[in-house]
């Protein structure tokens, strides 16, 4: 069976940047996603369009297909007075928005009473290198189209959807 619209793929993948490996998926858990609707990288899902189980490929991602080029603006600075607990350079903490939705940012720099963070996603402006191998396609289920994502077989399918 080949990937096409609505269909839930299986694949095992491994994300290098810089020649650096910063994301794969651990051996017997492979990503699970629904295809034809935005559940992963605009880059990635289209170079897995028409593919067939079994096949293995690699795709290099521009950061407009990937997560997006870097956008200086969203470099801001912090008081120190807005964090509860010790501040350490390079780790990711997470705001709270307006809307309630949670927005992860990453420390760059403390200078005394200023900390000054990047909202940008950290592969943001990132050539993105992937190493895919198809494990399995099927037809998506009418709960997993409703949902618009797919299930695994552990889900208990009483999760809620945002
Ligand atoms: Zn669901």
């Amino acid at each position: 069976m080949n990937i096409t619209q609505d269909k839930v793929v299986e694949l095992d993948y491994k994300l290098t940047v810089n020649g650096e490996i910063v994301d794969q998926s651990e051996p017997g858990e492979p990503l699970v996603y629904l295809h034809g609707h935005s559940n992963i990288i605009p880059g990635l899902e289209s170079a897995l369009e028409g593919k067939a189980e079994g096949e293995r490929f690699q795709v290099t991602v521009q950061p407009e297909e990937g997560y997006g080029p870097r956008d200086e603006d969203s470099i801001e600075d912090l008081s120190r007075d807005d964090f509860e607990d010790d501040i350490e350079v390079g780790e990711t903490y997470y705001a709270q928005a307006e809307d309630g939705s949670v927005l992860p940012f990453t420390v760059i720099n403390v200078d005394g009473d200023t900390v000054q963070v990047d909202f940008n996603h950290p592969l943001a402006g990132m050539v993105l290198e992937f190493d895919v191998t198809i494990l399995s396609v099927r037809d998506a289920t009418s709960e997993e189209l409703e949902h618009g994502h797919a299930h695994s077989d552990d889900d208990d399918h009483n999760h809620d959807h945002g």
